[in-house]
């Protein structure tokens, strides 16, 4: 009986042991871990801007990749920029280097001042006119220059287009008007550039030079690109037949206009918001 009760306590003793060392084998790893994660420190706001200005270099490769096999950028005509509010820049493509071989390290990063803030490469020549339109329209997040064809032809013959299609005037403001013609990479063409894109247009022809097209992010820029030149085909086809050309109805033009600067509102309230916070903070 006694041998039976020493065997019941022995039994109960070798229990405890064995629960002791599951729970030690369990708790070693779990307290490691959470060791381990007392000393993740969360990003801190320059690892977030690197971050940041990384995402928006490969924004760039990509757009660019995406608008050479569409056929909008050709050789190495064009450039194309996007804005990085929470530094205060912007990025932009290197001068004269074909975009299929460019590397988001390639990439250009500079301020709003055309410091050189990153990029070994010489920005592309209309850098001074990208800046001078993030400047002047706060609602502006991305920019593409190109020399597309359709369009090109528009702007030889000084045709701006008229508001021909809903969704035209819904994306890229009331018309399509001619920049008049100065010379590619030059103060002048930065002026006059930033002189006519105050009127909320998202779609601009460079006379005897190219398109310019600007978005609230990449995507809507890539996509207005598109927009524009199916507009600048179908008005040249229609130019062509020398018949009356029509336009869609004015209250309707207003309209789709009035959405267009809604989006344009709240998008420059949220960039007024990141440059508020940039305020005094440096590199
Ligand atoms: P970059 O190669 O310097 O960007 O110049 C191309 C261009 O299209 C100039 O208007
Ligand atoms: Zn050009």
């Amino acid at each position: 009986m006694l041998a039976l009760n020493l065997d019941t306590v022995k039994f109960k003793v070798y229990n405890l042991y064995s629960v002791k060392i599951v729970l030690l084998l369990t708790a070693f790893p779990l307290l490691f871990v959470l060791n381990q994660c007392a000393f993740i420190e969360p990003p801190t706001k320059r690892e977030v801007c690197m971050d940041e200005i990384q995402l928006k270099k490969e924004e760039i490769v990509a757009s660019c990749r995406l608008l050479v096999e569409k056929g909008y950028l050709m050789a190495t005509g064009g450039n194309v920029s996007v804005r990085i509010p929470e530094r205060n820049a912007f990025a932009v493509t290197p001068s004269n280097y074909d975009y299929l071989k460019m590397t988001p390290d390639d990439v250009c990063v500079l301020d709003f001042d055309l410091n050189r803030l990153q990029g070994d490469m010489k920005p592309s020549v209309e850098a001074g006119m990208h800046c001078a339109i993030y400047k002047a329209r706060p609602d502006v997040n991305a920019i593409i220059h190109t020399h597309q064809v359709y369009t090109s032809s528009l702007a030889l013959i000084n045709a701006p287009i008229p508001h021909l299609f809903d969704e035209q005037v819904r994306f890229l403001g009331r018309s399509v008007e001619i920049i008049p013609y100065m010379p590619s990479g030059t103060g002048l063409l930065k002026d006059t550039v930033a002189k006519h894109v105050k009127n909320h247009n998202n779609a601009f022809m460079m006379q005897n030079h190219g398109a310019l097209v600007f978005g609230t992010d990449m995507d809507r820029a890539l996509d207005n690109v598109e927009v524009l030149e199916k507009c600048a085909l179908a008005y040249l086809l229609a130019l062509c037949t020398e018949k009356k050309v029509s336009k869609i109805p004015l209250p309707i033009r207003e309209i789709a206009f009035s959405k267009l600067r809604k989006d344009q509102k709240t998008v420059e309230q949220r960039v007024a918001e990141a440059l508020a916070k940039t305020t005094g903070t440096s590199n």
